[in-house]
C-alpha cells in the first residue's frame, strides 16, 4: 500500500469515526440508541424480522459492527463478549481435529493459552514459530495447515510480521490468515488490504479506549468466512452485551485522535527512554532499523511520527529486581493487565499477560523477567517521562543503598 493510500485511508477514518453508527434520518436520534431487549416482536410465525433474539442478533450490536466492517471497507464485523471468545469462535470456525495451525510465537499470551491448551485437546495440531521470518512460516505448513495467526506488531516484544509477505504464503498453501490487529487498530494498519483473510480485535483495548466495555471482533470481506463465524457464534452464544457494544461505539468516535496522539506521544517517550543509561533494551516500531523499519514503514498507516502504535516495551539495567523497584516508585503510570486506555498503563508481562506461556516460548521472543510494557495514554509526553525518571531514580537508589551494605560487609569480614 503506497503512502497515497495511506493518506486516502487516513482521511476517510477520520471523517467517518465522529458520526460513526448515525442513522441520518428525520427524527432519529442522533447518537445510535441502546437496545437491551433479549428479544424482538414477530408479526407471525415465519416472520422475516431482521432481529429476532439477542443471542443471534441486536440492533445495537450490529450498528457496532456495521461501524468495525466499514473502517476496513469489508463486511460488518461479528462481535463477541470479548477478545478470547473473539479468537475461540475463529478456530472453532476454521479447525477440526486432525487440522493444523500456525501461530506466531509472539502473540498474546491468552491466544498461546487457547492455543496450546484447549484446542490440543481438541485434535488441533499448532506450530508456534517466528512470525518475523516469512521462510519459518512457509517452512512450518503441512498439507493439513487451515489456518495461520499472527499479531504484528507482536506482543510485547513489537517486533513487525511481513503481512503481504505471509498471505503470499497463506494463499499458496490453501490456508487463510488471520491478524490480531489490537495494537494498532484499523486507523494505523488495515490487515485485509494487505491480504489477511481475516482482521481479529480485543475491542477491549484501543477501540473501546477508556476501559469500561469488554468486546472483541472479527473482521472479513469473504462471505462464507463470516457466515461459518456467525454460525459458531449463535452456537456458543459468545455475542457482545448490547450495553458494551454501546460504548464500545461511542468509544470509535475518538479512535482516529486517540490513537494519532498516543502514538506520536510513545515516539516521544521511547526515544528517551533509547538514550537513557539505565535501560538496557526499549522496543517500539519507530525505532527498528533495516527490514522491519522498512516493513513497519510499509504496512503502518498514519502521519508521520504517529504512525507506530501507543505500546513501548523495555528492560532496565537489574532485571526483575530493578522492575519491580521501578513501578512499585511510578505515580502517573498505573500497574495493570490491560493496554489501550486513556491512561497510560504499565504492565510486567512475564507475570502477567504471559504467565502461561512456556518460559522458552517467553525467552524466545524477548519476553525476559525484567521486561516492562507501557501503553502510552493521553498524558502530554513530559508528564509521563517525569514518572518513568522517578521510577528510574528510585532503582538508581536502591542500587547505592545495595552498594554500600555490600562494601560495609566486605569491609566487616
Ligand atoms: N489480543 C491481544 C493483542 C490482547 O492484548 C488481548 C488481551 O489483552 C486479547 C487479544 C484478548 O482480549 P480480551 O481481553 O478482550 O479477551
Amino acid at each position: 500500500m503506497g503512502r497515497t493510500n495511506h493518506t486516502e485511508t487516513i482521511t476517510r477514518l477520520q471523517t467517518l469515526c465522529p458520526g460513526i453508527g448515525q442513522t441520518a434520518s428525520d427524527g432519529e436520534p442522533l447518537v445510535t440508541p441502546l437496545v437491551q431487549s433479549t428479544t424482538f416482536w414477530r408479526d407471525g410465525v415465519g416472520s422475516g424480522a431482521e432481529h429476532q433474539y439477542s443471542r443471534v442478533s441486536n440492533p445495537t450490536v450490529a450498528a457496532l459492527e456495521k461501524a468495525l466492517g466499514d473502517l476496513e471497507q469489508a463486511l460488518p464485523a461479528t462481535c463477541f463478549a470479548t477478545g478470547m471468545a473473539a479468537e475461540t469462535a475463529l478456530f472453532l470456525a476454521l479447525l477440526k481435529a486432525g487440522d493444523h495451525v500456525i501461530c506466531g510465537s509472539g502473540v498474546y499470551g491468552g491466544t498461546t493459552r487457547l492455543i496450546r491448551q484447549l484446542l490440543s485437546d481438541l485434535g488441533v495440531e499448532a506450530d508456534f514459530v517466528d512470525a518475523t521470518r516469512p521462510e519459518a512460516i512457509r517452512a512450518a505448513v503441512r498439507t493439513t495447515t487451515k489456518l495461520i495467526f499472527v499479531e504484528t506488531p507482536s506482543n510485547p516484544s513489537l517486533e513487525i510480521t511481513d503481512i503481504e509477505a505471509v498471505a503470499v504464503i497463506a494463499r499458496e498453501s490453501g490456508a487463510l490468515l488471520a491478524v490480531d490487529n489490537t495494537f494498532l487498530t484499523p486507523v494505523l494498519q488495515q490487515p485485509l488490504d494487505l491480504g489477511a483473510d481475516i482482521s481479529v480485535y480485543s475491542t477491549t483495548k484501543f477501540i473501546e479506549g477508556h476501559s469500561v466495555a469488554l468486546g472483541g471482533a472479527l473482521v472479513t470481506r469473504d462471505e462464507a468466512v463470516d457466515e461459518r463465524i456467525r454460525f459458531i457464534r449463535k452456537c456458543t452464544g459468545a455475542i457482545q452485551n448490547p450495553l458494551n457494544a454501546w460504548l464500545t461505539l461511542n468509544g470509535l468516535r475518538t479512535l482516529p485522535l486517540r490513537v494519532e496522539r498516543q502514538s506520536r506521544t510513545a515516539e516521544a517517550v521511547a526515544a528517551w527512554l533509547a538514550t537513557h543509561p539505565q535501560i538496557v533494551k526499549v522496543n517500539h516500531p519507530s525505532l527498528a532499523t533495516g527490514r522491519a523499519a522498512a516493513i513497519a514503514d510499509r504496512q503502518h498507516v498514519g502521519l508521520d511520527g504517529a504512525r507506530h502504535g501507543a505500546v513501548v516495551s523495555f528492560e532496565i539495567d537489574g532485571g526483575l529486581d530493578a522492575g519491580r523497584q521501578f513501578v512499585e516508585a511510578l505515580e502517573l503510570c498505573t500497574l495493570v493487565e490491560h493496554v489501550g486506555s486513556v491512561e497510560t498503563l504499565v504492565t510486567h508481562p512475564a507475570s502477567m499477560t504471559h504467565a502461561d506461556v512456556p518460559a522458552d516460548q517467553r525467552r524466545a521472543t524477548g519476553i525476559s523477567d525484567g521486561l516492562l510494557r507501557l501503553s502510552v495514554g493521553l498524558e502530554p509526553a513530559s508528564a509521563i517521562i517525569a514518572d518513568l525518571k522517578k521510577g528510574l531514580e528510585a532503582v538508581a537508589a536502591c542500587e547505592t543503598v545495595r552498594d554500600v551494605v555490600h562494601e560495609e560487609a566486605a569491609a566487616c569480614a
